[in-house]
């Protein structure tokens, strides 16, 4: 079996599928790695690491999809926009592993399946123990919220610990965490360790704990429920009546605070619109919002997914691809979680569909699309093709 790992072509991505460091636990497993040349540099691994590791170099992308039996990339299919480029270079059976965005662009799934191809999102990973070691959605989320916190930081009017000088006291930064998911619970250790005052809030109540855990306060607003957890682990979508009386309620909080991270997500919809433009207002200016689902339509009505702006005095920022701004540790932990799938997609030479996580993964299958999810979204796609996609996510591509 030949592993390719193609450069990735999604417009500033750094990370790359898979590092020197696991190839050789790939090549016991009797894979053989073929890397195009050039494809670990931005994230800190250059070509003779590779080679050294044991791969081989491949400067020819037609020749690399051409010769690999499987490909793993970060983002590809509905996750990158330039991933059209390479359709022509697929060919039937090949197995591609990757991030894919099954369930938000599902309208590009379609073409996996005309193309043959075996295609396993990474996004739809279950929520189950035994597949946290190969979760690309944690590892990656970890990045974010560690990155999120840095960002507000280095861009706040002022510093995050309590600091007693012979000038004087200075007062900690107040930090509010929306979503205290895997991103929203990393926002917090980080802003912690950095010394401010943190509160966190989720519609999971089941957080509570965790948050408080972190050193951080837990804001409890009266509309948690266990229901709001899915059988998956993942949020559930509200109607907009429940959204609305949340926005009500979170809106004295965000005053109160200097920093606000959002990291609310439904997986597969639009992130639940949490903050408006009103909400903005009774922030303090000089006050920073940063919107961690700005590709995925945005927690804030403002946020403008890839850019930074400044509203009644509030900076909001509405980063895309951050994980890809700490590439080294992002392949690395990429990488191992990509391993660990490829273990147990194949038995004995053979692709096992036998496996809850392998068939949970399997977008499409022999010309179909063979998961239910994507196809139930794809049926209720417009024809147009584009219902739920309105928002951040055209400024993001
Ligand atoms: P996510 O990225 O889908 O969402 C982030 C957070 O936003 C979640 O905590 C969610 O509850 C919250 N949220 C959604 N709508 C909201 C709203 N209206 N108001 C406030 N908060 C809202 O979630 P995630 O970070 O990927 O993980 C969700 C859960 O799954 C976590 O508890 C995590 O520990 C668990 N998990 C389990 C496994 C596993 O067992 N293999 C792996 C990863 C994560």
């Amino acid at each position: 079996m030949v592993i390719g790992v193609p450069r990735e072509t999604y417009p500033g991505e750094q990370r790359v599928a898979m590092i020197p460091a696991l190839l050789p636990s790939l090549h016991k497993a009797g894979f053989e790695v073929w890397i195009e040349s050039g494809a670990g540099e931005a994230a800190g691994f250059p070509d003779p690491e590779y080679q050294d590791s044991g791969a081989h170099l491949m400067p020819s992308r037609d020749e690399l999809f051409a010769k690999a039996d499987i490909l793993l990339q970060v983002r590809m299919a509905g996750a990158n926009p330039r991933f059209n480029e390479d359709l022509p270079r697929l060919r039937s059976g090949q197995i591609l592993v990757g991030l894919m965005e099954p369930l938000w662009r599902a309208e590009v799934m379609p073409q996996l399946a005309q193309r043959g191809v075996t295609a396993f999102a990474m996004e739809l990973m279950p929520r189950i123990s035994r597949a946290q070691s190969m979760d690309v959605l944690s590892s990656m989320a970890t990045i974010v919220g560690y990155k999120a916190v840095l960002l507000t930081a280095s861009h706040l009017p002022r510093m995050f610990p309590l600091l007693m000088t012979a000038a004087g006291t200075l007062q900690p930064a107040r930090v509010f965490v929306i979503g205290a998911g895997v991103a929203g619970l990393q926002a917090i250790a980080t802003a912690r360790r950095l010394g401010a005052i943190v509160e966190g809030y989720d519609i999971r109540p089941a957080v509570k704990q965790e948050v408080e855990s972190l050193g951080a306060k837990f804001v409890s607003l009266g509309l948690e429920s266990e229901e709001a957890q899915e059988a998956t682990g993942y949020a559930r979508a509200f109607d907009e009546a429940f959204y609305r009386r949340q926005q009500q309620l979170l809106t004295s909080v965000i005053a109160r605070n200097d920093v606000v991270i959002t990291t609310a997500m439904v997986p597969g919809q639009r992130a639940p619109l949490l903050i408006t433009r009103e909400m903005v207002r009774t922030m303090r200016p000089g006050s920073i919002l940063i919107d961690l689902a700005a590709e995925w339509g945005g927690n804030c009505e403002l946020t403008r997914a890839g850019e930074t702006i400044t509203e009644y005095g509030v900076t909001i920022m509405g980063p895309v691809n951050l994980a890809s701004t700490i590439p080294f540790h992002a392949s690395q932990l990429y990488s191992r979680n990509i391993a660990n799938f490829l273990n147990l997609l194949f038995k004995e030479g053979r692709l096992n569909f036998e496996d809850e996580i392998t068939r949970s993964t399997l977008v499409t299958y022999e010309g179909e699309i063979v998961h239910p999810r994507v196809k139930e979204k794809i049926q209720s796609l417009s024809p147009s093709g584009q219902e739920g996609h309105s928002g951040g996510d055209e400024n993001a591509h």
